[in-house]
């Protein structure tokens, strides 16, 4: 698949940002390719098919890949969100950074025992990701499968958050 592999390149890898030592990966040459983004939403979706009734984006980067796949699939859109944007969050969730804590939060939109695929760019330490899966069940619905476009294999992060289905590993 060119346009998969193509997509792979569009990845790029910055030293030191955002402070020194960390290697970020900054998708946005991805996102700007439309052929490309066609390609990583269909493998983000592959094994799925038929299997989700809504997909879980988490902010801000998961929210494009969710948009997409949403489009293809025919199905609606969960935001998952930073604390504090949502009017009235139905559930929160709290996990632990490298320094302090983050907390997610979700509205009220799921129908009890609805499938959930998640979905995010970058399954780093595993967090957030992990975070998002405990969401889902605080509001009642069922994860049936997260997917990440790349995972930092060297990070550890499926350690927590169990099975992902990844595009890229790098
Ligand atoms: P984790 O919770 O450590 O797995 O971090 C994953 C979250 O942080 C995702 O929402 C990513 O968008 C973001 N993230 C972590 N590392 C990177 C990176 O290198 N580039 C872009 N986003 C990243």
């Amino acid at each position: 698949n060119t346009d998969l592999d193509r997509a792979k390149t569009l990845i790029a890898s910055i030293p030191d940002y955002p402070e020194p030592g960390v290697n970020f990966r900054d998708i946005s040459p991805l996102l700007a390719d439309g052929a490309a983004m066609r390609a990583v939403t269909e493998a983000l979706i592959a094994p799925f098919e038929g299997q989700f009734d809504i997909v879980g984006g988490l902010e801000a980067r998961g929210f494009l890949f969710a948009g997409t796949i949403a489009m293809m699939s025919g199905v609606g859109i969960l935001p998952i969100r930073k604390a504090g944007k949502l009017p009235r969050p139905a559930a929160a969730v709290s996990y632990s950074l490298e320094y302090g804590t983050a907390t997610i939060e979700g509205p009220d939109v799921l129908k009890e025992g609805e499938r959930v695929l998640l979905v995010d760019d970058i399954l780093a330490t595993g967090g957030t990701l992990t975070a998002a899966q405990a969401l889902v069940k605080d509001l009642g619905a069922e994860v049936i499968g997260s997917a990440v476009v790349l995972e930092l294999e060297a990070l550890g992060g499926r350690k927590l958050t169990g099975d992902v289905h990844t595009v890229f590993a790098g």
